[in-house]
């Protein structure tokens, strides 16, 4: 099939949290007046039929657009009823969202690299590795050297629609505005030890040539990166100012 006959490219794909966010102000719209409390997360991604994690974007994006509060230790509250809060104008797609497409993509990239890896790979993996630990023996956050770890796993299985997707899943993440505003609230700090230790044990399982131990500690990876979202995301953490005067940005 030439690409002329290929019907058009969808527009820009609807993000799950813009979905859920509609709802929310539907359900504000119809029941809800200024000062009202929402019920709790877990409750509304019962009544939406969605994950937490979608419901967390939904609210971030609302409370970004100005017509949600997130207030400490208390929970969401309405502080505006707009018909038509603007959550489509922020960037990219929501962390939790990506993070799951990369959950079904990298673990199998990490599995077939094991299996394809030359010593230049390796080579390059351990560099990546050096500079991750050194970057963050500086204070510094390890955007770079963390980009380029996943990018040359992805080089490794020597396949490149898989360098070509794990990069622009990699893009999609730091564009995304909900993500950014995550990381204003993180602790960053508290989390490099562990970010090392799982860049680690995806190195040793490749290098161990096991698929199996690379595609769990990938797996683990995501998970650890997911699970510092959630704790960054909640309601206490959001509401306050964070404590660190770090400048850092972002991880992953
Ligand atoms: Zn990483």
């Amino acid at each position: 099939m030439s690409i002329a006959m290929l019907p058009d490219p969808p527009s820009r794909p609807e993000r799950s949290f813009e979905i859920v966010a509609r709802r929310i102000t539907a359900m504000i719209q119809a029941s809800y007046g200024i000062g009202q409390r929402l019920p709790a997360e877990r409750d509304l991604a019962k009544t939406f039929g969605v994950s937490r994690p979608t419901v967390r974007e939904a609210i971030l994006s609302l409370a970004m657009a100005g017509m949600l509060k997130v207030r400490s230790n208390s929970g969401v509250y309405v502080i505006s009823r707009q018909e038509t809060p603007d959550v489509h104008a922020l960037e990219g797609f929501g962390p939790f969202e990506n993070l799951e497409a990369r959950q079904l993509i990298e673990p199998q990239i990490a599995a077939i690299a094991a299996q394809r890896a030359s010593e230049t790979s390796f080579a390059q993996l351990a560099e990546a590795l050096a500079m991750m630990r050194w970057e963050h023996a500086q204070g510094r956050e390890a955007d770079t050297s963390d980009h380029r770890f996943h990018v040359v796993l992805a080089e490794a299985t020597g396949n490149g629609t898989l360098v070509s997707i794990c990069d622009s899943l990699w893009r999609a993440q730091t564009e995304s505005g909900i993500w950014q505003e995550i990381h204003n609230h993180m602790q960053m700090e508290d989390y490099r030890p562990m970010w090392v230790r799982d860049h680690e044990a995806i190195f040793e399982a490749v290098q161990a040539r096991n698929p199996r131990k690379a595609s769990h500690a990938m797996t683990r990876h995501l998970n650890n990166i997911r699970d510092a979202l959630m704790v960054a995301s909640n309601a206490k953490s959001m509401a306050a100012p964070k404590s660190s005067t770090n400048s850092a940005k972002k991880t992953r």
